[in-house]
């Protein structure tokens, strides 16, 4: 087969850029495994929930997906609080950088489940199937297919097979962290507040939700020391249930009343690190090309960057260049690796700074946390940097 664009990798970036490309009216190739859709419940909340950013909402405006998610179920985040180990505080609100919005709540099974309307929709082709080498510029997939194109788009993944086979180079950062996800039922109304707790050894994030029958809903994001996550894991489920509810009622100091899990509980190594996202006929989106520590909420917002510009780039290419041109590549490269590395390097910087014991660094992070909250030029750059993708 020989194909002008394949995205393999079916994940959220991966529909996503096969759907801006077919905006584009580009030749697009979905190669994925399809994955089978939960079967979503009224009362019943995905426990894997995303911030969407103002960028990330405007993006999914222009592939025509924002106005078929269900808005019933989408919560705003208007307002942020974010507390130290040692008494830092700071609050970051909407209106601080004129927005009405710092960013949505969204469940990753309606965002999946509307992307892949879409690209139904747009009729783009899906071949399902995993593909299991890459060798002289052709992919060979499980069931034996050959597959060519001018460009291949890696959108597979943490793990990307095609970085892999490729040789992009890939950078490590060293972080065994494991984060637990679940659905919570809280007393209080979060008034479209999130809230986020750095300890020593784990940073929780309660990120508001639409109620449910059982009351006011939040979502839970706990991201800890392996060695932390290692004593939860070796639990039976119920008194690892009982040691989770105790430990962030404890930290969250029942803001919002006591809090109890109403959804299943998972958890999810984290794996991070940075590639060059660019070779011969190879560009890669998303977590094949970056994962970050889930902390600021923004590895999928920075993947749906990378779909938006890539799609951009090679939607405007000039007549006599092909979509997997050297140099079209090396624009998509650069037109990314600043917000990589910023973002990349921030949440590493972030996590190190409170995961650590030294008390000149405890003293250094809240004493920095309370100087945030008192300049607003700060909080302005802040919610801008988090509002770009
Ligand atoms: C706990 C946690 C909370 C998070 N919260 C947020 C948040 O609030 N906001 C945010 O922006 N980000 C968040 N993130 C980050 C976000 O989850 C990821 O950045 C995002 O899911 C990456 O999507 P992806 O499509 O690149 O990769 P994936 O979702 O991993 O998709 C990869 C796809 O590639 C396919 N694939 C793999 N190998 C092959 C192969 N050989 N052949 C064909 N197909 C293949 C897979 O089947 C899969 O469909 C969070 C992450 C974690 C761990």
């Amino acid at each position: 087969m020989n194909q002008k664009i394949v995205v393999c990798g079916a994940g959220i970036i991966g529909m996503s850029v096969a759907l801006a490309l077919a905006y584009h009216k580009q030749d697009v190739f979905l190669l994925a495994p399809d994955k089978s859709q939960t079967v979503i419940e009224e009362d019943i909340y995905d426990p894997r929930v995303y911030t969407i950013s103002p960028s990330s909402q405007k993006f999914f405006k222009k592939i025509g997906i924002w106005n078929s998610l269900p808005i019933h179920r989408i919560n705003p985040i208007e307002r942020m609080e974010i507390f130290g180990d040692n008494g830092g505080k700071t609050n970051l609100t909407a209106w601080q950088a004129s927005l009405s919005q710092l960013a949505w709540v969204i469940e990753s099974n309606q965002i999946e489940k509307v992307l892949k309307r879409e690209i139904k929709k747009y009729g783009i082709p899906w071949i399902k199937d995993s593909f299991v080498s890459y060798q002289n510029g052709k992919l060979g997939t499980q069931t034996g297919k050959e597959i060519s194109a001018e460009l291949f788009i890696g959108a597979d993944g943490s793990k990307s097979l095609l970085r892999h086979y490729s040789n992009i180079n890939f950078q490590h950062q060293t972080c065994n962290d494991i984060s637990f996800i679940a659905n919570l039922n809280g007393k209080y109304k979060h008034q479209n507040t999130a809230f986020q707790w750095f300890k020593k050894d784990s940073i929780l994030a309660f990120l508001p939700m639409p109620n449910n029958k059982k009351g006011p809903q939040i979502s839970m994001v706990w991201s800890m020391l392996k060695s932390k996550a290692d004593k939860l894991s070796k639990m039976i489920y119920s008194d690892r249930i009982n040691k989770i509810e105790n430990e962030i009622n404890l930290i969250s100091n029942q803001v919002l009343g006591p809090v109890s899990i109403s959804s299943k509980l998972y958890n999810f190594p984290l794996n991070l690190g940075k590639s060059d996202m660019i070779t011969k006929k190879i560009a890669l989106v998303g977590d094949a090309a970056h994962s970050i520590h889930p902390l600021a909420g923004q590895g999928l917002n920075l993947g749906l960057g990378d779909s938006e510009i890539l799609s951009d780039i090679i939607a405007s290419r000039a007549i006599h260049e092909e979509a997997g041109d050297e140099n079209l590549l090396k624009r998509y490269y650069q037109a990314r690796k600043n917000s990589v590395l910023i973002m990349s390097l921030g949440t590493y910087a972030l996590r190190k700074l409170f995961f650590c014991n030294s008390f000149s660094l405890s003293w250094l992070r809240n004493f920095g946390m309370s100087q945030i909250d008192r300049d607003m030029f700060i909080k302005q750059f802040l919610i801008n940097t988090a509002s770009r993708n």
